[in-house]
């Protein structure tokens, strides 16, 4: 027997749909690339968003189509994400802080048709424009008035682009199954992998994240992704924002701590989120001018480990709660958040923060195991480490083109290469990315760990450790430190810090200064070009 109820395929226009009926009024405020502060509705978002679709279709573009974007959270992105897929075609998101080599193979291997991109990007897609030949239009995400003399292929600028379209164009019935959005992951090896959502897939991702123990956006809220729409499919704001009617701020391309700060009290925000690098930027400018957040509720924090200090600080000293967030390109991207179970919420002082190191529990729509090298499962006692994998209707089930071949378990559980402990709570903490664990006499080593103790140091801007080579032991940790200005830290000061904070084998074996750490295009510590730097390294 079925179930009587209605066939109403989760497609993302549904989502812009309600949020105009719903919520028309709401603002979308961008920094525009141009410079000025822009400010649109919801209902006249999608209305663009049909000039989109219906100008794509004019151009002869079609469901399941790629068409590519490097650019900057603006108004226009946002609803060219619609438009696109609106008409059943594919949004490809290019980071454009990857190498040159990466972005061209990216673009080639979607075989992305149309590409549009934002004025700050011109002068590297010109000069990649030659490699790109499948590209047949490239579209500016400007108006008239800025559009700077190119010789890319029937270049346009967007405003004149859209407008050659009236918007009276229906939504294009699709699947819910059908491919929505790409976005390549950086890989350990080889290639940048292609991974697919759904409309399906974003859907019920956007539900989960907006609930309670998640994101929890409602209508009266102001929601500002510093997160990039090119990081890993943008945290889903695209799409639980506008279906749960909030308000959305959207930073451009000026993500340093002041100009994040002028929209986080100009704009009232009051949830925001972004990698530990955008609020190491933030609290800097914080505490060199004494400003405070008047606004601001709640910062998710991910993409790499948070802080224990930059809890702290966002906690105690400027009321905001933080919510640490893991993720991957391959889940859509959230994992699991650290908010309070009533089992924990009696904890506050120091063990508050350290609960908040973990990243947390996993939502409904997201199982997660933690298993040996042979996959049998390990206890969730907090201690025992160990794979963890994960399962979901939001979660990867294989790469574009099949790249990297079969890549679930017999369970259908997919491996994210991350290392981690889940307490008995349901608590989840990474201690590492498998090829970055430090493996010392046969035991393993959490660089992860080392680093938050590290940076709680009063004089430490940023820490990365790596393993370096033993003779004895195989690995030992070494601690590599970038001071905050004008200080100067010791290396027996560090040690003696950290000393009595983790096991004593787990110290570092030496500590070097350097100005700055490496860092990938999404703004994590690149560990592969640190590795190498100090690949022969003699420790004492
Ligand atoms: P990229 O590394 O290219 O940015 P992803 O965004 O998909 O690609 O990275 C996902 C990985 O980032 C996870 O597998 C995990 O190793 C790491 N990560 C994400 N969030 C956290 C977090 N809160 N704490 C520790 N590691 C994290």
């Amino acid at each position: 027997m079925l179930g009587l109820m209605q066939d109403w395929p989760l497609l993302i226009h549904r989502i812009i749909d309600h949020a105009a009926v719903q919520h028309g009024g709401r603002a979308v405020v961008s920094r525009s690339v141009e410079g000025p502060m822009h400010r649109t509705t919801y209902r006249d978002l999608r209305a663009r968003a049909l000039k989109v679709a219906q100008r794509l279709a004019r151009d002869g573009i079609g469901p399941g189509d790629r068409v590519a974007t490097l650019a900057w959270n603006t108004w226009r992105h946002l609803e060219a994400w619609y438009g696109i897929t609106g008409l059943g075609a594919v949004y490809h998101t290019v980071n454009p802080r990857l190498f040159e080599d990466q972005i061209a193979y990216i673009v080639n291997h979607a075989e992305d048709r149309i590409l549009l991109l934002d004025l700050t990007f011109v002068p590297l897609v010109e000069k990649l424009a030659p490699r790109l030949p499948a590209v047949e239009r490239y579209v500016v995400l400007t108006d008239a008035a800025h559009m700077p003399a190119t010789a890319l292929r029937n270049a346009i600028p967007y405003e004149e682009w859209i407008a050659e379209a009236d918007g009276d164009f229906a939504w294009v019935p699709l699947d819910e199954n059908a491919a929505a959005g790409m976005c390549y992951t950086s890989g350990t090896t080889g290639h940048p992998k292609g991974v697919v959502y759904s409309h399906r897939s974003n859907v019920l991702h956007a539900l989960a994240v907006n609930m309670a123990d998640c994101f929890g956006l409602s209508s009266r809220d102001i929601a500002m992704p510093v997160v990039p729409l090119f990081h890993a499919n943008g945290w889903s704001f695209a799409f639980s924002a506008p279906m749960a009617g909030a308000g959305l701020v959207l930073p451009g391309a000026k993500l340093d701590g002041a100009s994040i700060h002028q929209l986080l009290e100009e704009e009232g925000v009051t949830v925001t989120a972004a990698v530990p690098t955008v609020w190491l930027g933030l609290l800097q400018h914080l505490e060199a001018t004494g400003a405070g957040l008047s606004t601001l509720k709640r910062v998710v924090i991910g993409g790499s480990a948070c802080p224990r200090a930059m809890t702290e600080k966002f906690e105690r000293a400027y009321g905001v709660t933080v919510s640490h967030a893991w993720g991957m390109t391959e889940m859509s991207p959230l994992g699991s958040f650290c908010s309070l179970k009533p089992e924990v919420a009696g904890l506050d002082g120091e063990a508050l923060f350290d609960l908040k190191t973990k990243q947390g529990f996993a939502p409904f729509m997201v199982e997660m195991v933690v298993t040996d090298d042979a996959g049998r499962r390990l206890p969730w006692d907090g201690e025992t480490f160990g794979r963890l994998k994960v399962r979901g209707p939001a979660v990867a089930r294989a790469y574009f083109r099949g790249e990297g071949g079969a890549i679930l378990d017999a369970e259908g559980f997919f491996d994210t290469g991350d290392v981690a402990t889940i307490d008995p709570h349901g608590y989840m903490r990474i201690t590492d990315r498998a090829k970055d664990v430090i493996k010392s006499g046969g035991e393993w080593i959490s660089s992860i760990e080392l680093e938050n103790l590290a940076v709680g140091h009063p004089d430490v801007a940023e820490a990365a450790v790596i393993g370096v080579s033993h003779p004895k032991w195989d690995e030992r940790p070494l601690l590599v430190v970038v001071p905050k200005a004008g200080r100067e830290p010791t290396r027996e000061g560090l040690l003696a810090f950290m000393r009595g904070k983790v096991a004593k084998w787990w110290l570092p074996d030496d500590v070097v200064f350097v100005e700055a750490i490496p860092h990938t295009a999404t703004g994590k510590i690149q560990k592969t070009a640190l590795r190498e730097q100090f690949r022969d390294y003699r420790l004492p």
